[in-house]
């Protein structure tokens, strides 16, 4: 096809004709053209407003055309669009303070990256370079992107295809749901996914592993709060063996679970954290790598063999300034907190006893999973007709919904008002009725 087609202004015929679409086969694809989008609701080409129970790929945090991000990127672009990341520049300065006031004492150096894959990349290499060890420990129910040695560090099945990487060992973490190990309490699940992961350090050899990755709440794997003590027993053992603990923020981080970083719920202090998305969500590109100081200074006198040509990049500072005074003037954290506790928790705890098909609701905040079983006590799976059907169903009464594999997972955007997380909810128990669950 050539600009002459006569579908310059069609977007799906263009992106029919020419855009390939990501962890797709290419051939069957519909894809749904948005127009522009305000707060919580997307405006669809055929002028549907929808309410949106995704964020996207988890990360329209802040909602759709927040004025003030706009504004704080436009004036970027107006006085510096690009600039190379060996120079200071103020907007570069000023976001890198922002997010790393958001974590732990300790923490003051940020190297900025493209987005999650690479800011998990770039955590990876430094604590290999800092321990001179090889391994990262990582969850099978994980997600850490898509590069080389994140792909290798996922979990769940995106990693095999993919698997060129060397040096990652997988192990369970709790998910009492599911549990791995039997366990019949959260304690319990706890203490025996502590033993578990106590044993892989062992027998792979603790002076062989760099450090152990976790997300602080498993988001693509199925939104698994971990159980209150668990990553604090996880830095005790990784202290014991002299091993880094690198916490995935990326999903999880800047309001999602109704807390600026998610671990900020555990009481423990990781050695690296990587964040991206929720940083200034995703209106330009961004992620990074916050360091504890030691590891930073490990570096003061040493090159750090890594770097991107965008690390840093201006619009994308302009847009993380923006977006962290936003959510913080705005209280856009705390609403996350109070919609989480006194709708969205509630009122999925509730539809528990109306659909028999509902084997558990989890979450905090604006971050809710909802697995769906054939039947609670063997706990199968839904079939996956029924998952499409439940996104159909919402679809058609304005609202729509994420399901990955059995589970519908609820990300409202953190500006999202109670009035819209209870409408969007009342509109799930409908597409729940209406196909049977
Ligand atoms: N880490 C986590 C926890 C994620 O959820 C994701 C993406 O969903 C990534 C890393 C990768 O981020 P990105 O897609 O921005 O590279």
């Amino acid at each position: 096809l050539s600009n002459d087609d006569n579908i310059w202004d069609d977007a799906y015929a263009l992106d029919r004709a020419h855009v390939f679409h990501s962890w797709s086969a290419q051939a069957n694809l519909q894809p749904t053209e948005v127009v522009t989008g305000h707060g919580s609701t997307l405006q669809y080409s055929d002028g549907r407003e929808l309410l949106d129970f995704t964020s996207q790929q988890v990360n329209a945090n802040i909602g759709y055309q927040h004025p003030k991000v706009i504004e704080g990127i436009k004036k970027q672009a107006e006085l510096l669009a690009t600039i190379g990341p060996q120079y200071a520049n103020l907007a570069r300065g000023r976001a890198a303070s922002l997010v790393a006031r958001r974590a732990p004492e300790g923490f003051e150096k940020v190297f900025f990256t493209n987005a999650g894959a690479d800011a998990n990349e770039n955590a990876i290499r430094a604590a290999r370079l800092f321990t001179g060890r090889r391994k990262i420990l990582s969850s099978y129910r994980s997600y850490h992107g898509n590069t080389g040695a994140a792909i290798s560090a996922t979990g769940d099945w995106r990693r095999k295809p993919n698997d060129y990487a060397s040096g990652h060992i997988h192990f369970f973490t709790p998910y009492l749901y599911r549990s791995e190990f039997h366990a019949k309490t959260q304690d319990e699940e706890c203490e025996f996914a502590i033993q578990h992961l106590k044993h892989v350090i062992e027998f792979e050899g603790p002076d062989t592993i760099a450090a152990v990755l976790l997300e602080s709440v498993p988001g693509t794997a199925g939104i698994i709060i971990p159980p209150a003590n668990y990553f604090k027993k996880v830095r005790e053992l990784t202290e014991q063996y002299g091993i880094l603990m690198i916490t995935d923020e990326v999903m999880a981080g800047f309001g999602r679970t109704g807390y600026w970083f998610a671990l900020d719920d555990y009481n423990y202090v990781p050695d690296i954290i990587t964040f991206a998305k929720g940083c200034n969500s995703g209106y330009v590109p961004a992620g990074g790598v916050i360091l504890s100081d030691p590891v930073a200074h490990y570096f003061d006198d040493r090159v750090f063999p890594g770097g991107l040509t965008y690390s840093g990049h201006p619009l994308a500072m302009g847009a993380i300034v923006a977006a962290q005074d936003a959510m913080a003037s705005e209280h856009i954290v705390d609403n996350a907190h109070d919609v989480g506790e006194n709708v969205i928790g509630p009122k999925l705890r509730a539809l528990v006893n109306k659909h028999p098909k509902i084997g558990e609701v989890r979450g905090k905040g604006v971050f809710w999973a909802i697995e769906l079983v054939k039947d609670r006590d063997t706990k199968e799976f839904v079939d996956d007709d029924t998952m499409k059907q439940i996104v159909a169903e919402s679809d058609k009464r304005g609202l729509i919904v994420g399901t990955h594999y059995n589970r519908i997972h609820v990300t409202p955007p953190c500006v999202i008002t109670s009035q819209e997380a209870s409408d969007g909810i009342d509109i799930l128990d409908e597409a729940l009725m209406a196909v049977g669950c």
